[in-house]
Formats: structure tokens, C-alpha cells, sequence
């Protein structure tokens, strides 16, 4: 049976880490991912639930993004938190899904994630550039695992 750990060698596991931290130096956003193997839940309720669990309401500009993967259902979801949803068209995730998508569906599974991860924070810049003097690491760059 295959682990959510075989999905990322540590060495992959610190890339994707990276590259948050790359997306987090040009927006005030706060990205996080979390990967399960599966839910028997509505992948976007799961999605809504692990965002509060890992308590990413808690931004100062409700700014925080989940990037959410079940990995053995082939399904994810982005979830943006309020600050964000109140200022973006509805169509707002689809550039990062899309990239996320394709390369998932090459088996590109870190470079899905990395690949998504900048193209959220190029997204999210626009209406949430970062600014020096009041930027803060608001939420933890790792990668949680269900
Ligand atoms: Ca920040
Ligand atoms: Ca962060």
C-alpha cells in the first residue's frame, strides 16, 4: 500500500518548500499544501475542513490559500480564504489549476506542485503585493500530510 511519503522524497518535499517561499516573497498571500491519500468526504468540504484545521484563517488580510491533494482519488482543490474571494473574479484559481492539472496528469506530481505554488503567488500578487515593512511568515511553509 503506498504512503503519502512516496509520493515526495525529502529532497522534493524541501523543492516544493522553496518554491512557497519563493511565491511568499512577492505577495502578502500565504500559501500552504496538505496531501492525503484519500477521503470518503466532498474533496472540496475536506479541502474547507483542513484549512480551518490547520487554523489558515487566521491571516491578518484573510490572504491564506490551501492547495489540498488526495492524491490516490487524482483529485485537488484550491481553496482561497475570504480576503482573497472577496476581491478576485470567480474564475481566479483557474490558470493555477490548469498548470497543477496537467502536469498531475503527466505524473509531474512535485512539479505540479511548485509550478502551482508560482503561479498562485504571480496570481496573488496583483492584489496582494508584498510589502516590507509589515510582511510576516504568518503561516508555516511546510508541507501537511493527512
Ligand atoms: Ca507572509
Ligand atoms: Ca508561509
Amino acid at each position: 500500500m503506498s504512503k503519502v511519503e512516496d509520493f515526495l522524497s525529502v529532497q522534493e518535499e524541501q523543492e516544493i518548500i522553496a518554491a512557497i517561499r519563493k511565491a511568499e516573497r512577492s505577495t502578502s498571500g500565504e500559501i500552504r499544501i496538505h496531501i492525503e491519500k484519500h477521503t470518503d468526504a466532498d474533496h472540496f468540504d475536506r479541502a474547507l475542513e483542513v484549512f480551518h484545521l490547520l487554523k489558515m484563517d487566521n491571516t491578518r488580510l484573510q490572504n491564506g490559500v490551501l492547495i489540498y491533494v488526495a492524491v490516490d482519488d487524482k483529485s485537488f482543490v484550491i481553496y482561497g480564504d475570504k480576503g482573497i474571494n472577496n476581491v478576485v473574479p470567480s474564475n481566479f484559481w483557474d490558470a493555477t489549476r490548469d498548470i497543477m492539472h496537467s502536469h498531475f496528469s503527466q505524473g509531474n506530481f512535485k512539479q505540479g506542485l511548485i509550478e502551482g505554488v508560482l503561479q498562485a503567488g504571480l496570481e496573488l500578487q496583483k492584489h496582494f503585493p508584498w510589502d516590507v515593512d509589515t510582511d510576516e511568515d504568518e503561516l508555516s511553509n511546510e508541507i501537511s500530510k493527512g
